[in-house]
């Protein structure tokens, strides 16, 4: 008899430690997937339990008797949490202090007063059924994840059937008891014979399904992952391909994929490209900026001088960023020669007077400012000359103001054609022009004014009415103590006054 009642405990202990073994393996094998954790904790509680009970078989103790039955029926507990968890839903986690403790209670009253055996495992099964049922509930009702409808239909209708098998036990037992039957010969009661024909096997069956239903999530999950990052990668490609600007991605410093736009912009292949130090791409002297510009990527963009495979340049802008936290980075190159030259176009513009193509006055204070304070520093002598043409308002009424304006051109032509490279010639206002001349003595500006106004004597511009003759005067100061470009400025408009007092056409030096 001994045998024969120990033999399908132990088959049943063996069976539930399996379980436990490979709950263990799926919840390792499936980290981080949240459930198979409570799975494999309730698992292990299971055997814990049935240890507890096998040592009260043993012993007859009725602490083990207790502890055994409220642990086991925590393992159920705890193991089915793993389902809400699996489902992403909030597991009942009562469920596991209200079985253990109802079982402990009424195991403790049935060694107090001792009642019917058959009603105490008619208790222990009705609960040990109940607990399935909310787990088989959302089981069978989920809809969301509809590709693990399958698979969960499955572990719910096993867990059902694990239910049923279990409450139909808890119904003998309480049928037994009625009648006050009690077996003294356990493996003759069916109550005692269903969980290890029935109910082990359907647990086992159910554990699989658990098992198959996290598999199929990793498995869908990993089929997404590569769906999204193949559809990533096509549209890093046909971004790569639509970029208006040259696209390359860079690892060690060489070349590791380009895209069309950066063959046109260097007119080299893209074969011809990959491998090549990036360093390539770029002028001699621009090697340490991007040297530097590879470390920080930091995806702001910087102008640079590109060069082209035939060794000829073109101003780009060039951008570098990292790509996630990989060595790789991601540089954007751009041809911005179009630009430059807008920006050469704006700076004429905004420096240059448009009839005369001097510089204009606001440029020519900029620039005068700052060679007066490399003259300061330097000691180093310049003059300052504010020219006049003499009775220019008759050319105009005389001639019309077509005939003025060709006057200021021609004698601006012969203003920039005498001064020297490092001279700054402005029109200030008017028929007012402005001479600053570095490095230039009083004496030495007073014979180059002097040749300018000679040559205007003797130029003769092509007026309606025959040539025009034109004169100017001309108030030259010196930089000294008074090193201030506005005092300059004064002293040279008081000379160019007393110029035109003394019968213009002449030179006066300040005073
Ligand atoms: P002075 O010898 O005393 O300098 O006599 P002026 O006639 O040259 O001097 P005034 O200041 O009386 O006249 C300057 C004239 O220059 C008046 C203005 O119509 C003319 N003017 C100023 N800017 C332009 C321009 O862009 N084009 C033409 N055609 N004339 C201009
Ligand atoms: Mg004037
Ligand atoms: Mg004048």
């Amino acid at each position: 008899m001994e045998t024969l009642y120990f033999s399908p405990m132990l088959l049943g202990l063996n069976l539930m430690l399996a379980s436990a073994v490979a709950c263990t393996a799926l919840w390792y094998f499936s980290r981080p997937y949240r459930g198979p954790g409570l799975w494999m904790a309730g698992a292990w509680t299971l055997i814990l339990g049935i240890l507890l009970f096998m040592g009260f078989m043993a012993s007859g103790s009725p602490v083990l008797n207790v502890l055994g039955n409220a642990t086991q029926l925590a393992g159920e507990a705890i193991l089915l949490l793993g389902v809400f968890r699996f489902l992403d839903l909030r597991p009942p986690y009562w469920t596991v202090p209200a079985s253990a403790g109802a079982m402990a209670v009424v195991n403790c009253w049935y060694w107090y007063s001792p009642i019917n055996t058959e009603l105490m495992v008619a208790i222990y099964a009705a609960i040990g059924g109940a607990l399935p049922l909310q787990a088989c509930h959302v089981l069978l009702t989920e809809r969301r994840e509809p590709a693990l409808r399958s698979v969960r239909l499955f572990v719910g209708v096993t867990l059902l059937g694990y239910a049923l098998v279990t409450l139909m036990r808890a119904a003998i037992g309480v049928h037994d008891w009625l009648r006050s039957v009690e077996h003294a010969d356990v493996t003759r009661s069916v109550s005692y014979l269903l969980p290890y024909n029935f109910g082990i096997p359907l647990w086992v069956v159910a554990l699989v399904g658990l098992a198959l239903m996290t598999m199929r999530r990793i498995l869908q999950d990993s089929q997404r992952h590569a769906q999204e990052a193949e559809a990533s990668a096509h549209r890093f490609e046909r971004l790569m391909g639509v970029a208006n600007a040259g696209m390359v991605v860079v690892e060690e410093g060489c070349i590791r994929d380009a895209n069309p736009m950066l063959e046109q912009l260097f007119a080299q292949r893209r074969e011809a490209l990959l491998g090549q130090p990036l360093a390539r791409l770029v002028g001699e002297s621009e090697a340490p900026l991007l040297a530097d510009l590879l470390q920080r990527a930091d995806g702001r963009p910087h102008d640079i001088e590109a060069r082209r495979g035939d060794g000829s340049g073109f101003p780009a802008e060039l951008a570098i960023a990292s790509l996630d936290d990989s060595p790789q980075r991601l540089v954007e190159i751009r041809d911005v020669s179009h630009r430059k030259a807008l920006e050469r176009q704006l700076l004429h513009l905004a420096t240059t007077d448009p009839l005369t193509g001097a510089l204009n006055r606001r440029a020519f204070e900029e620039r005068a400012e700052q060679e007066l304070q490399r003259a300061r520093r330097q000691s180093s002598p310049m003059c300052l000359a504010l020219l006049d043409l003499d009775h220019f308002k008759q050319i105009n009424d005389r001639y019309g103001h077509q005939a003025g304006d060709e006057v200021l051109r021609k004698f601006s032509e012969l203003c920039l054609l005498q001064a020297r490279r490092t001279d700054l010639f402005a029109r200030y206002g008017g028929e007012e022009f402005i001479y600053l001349l570095p490095d230039t003595s009083a004496e030495s500006a007073r014979h180059l004014l002097e040749r300018l106004r000679l040559a205007l004597n003797n130029l003769e511009i092509a007026g309606p009415e025959g040539p025009i003759r034109v004169s100017v005067s001309i108030g030259l100061a010196s930089v000294g103590a008074s090193d201030n470009l506005h005092r300059l400025q004064g002293e040279a408009d008081a000379a160019l006054y007393r110029a035109k007092q003394q019968g213009r056409n002449r030179i006066e030096v300040a005073l």
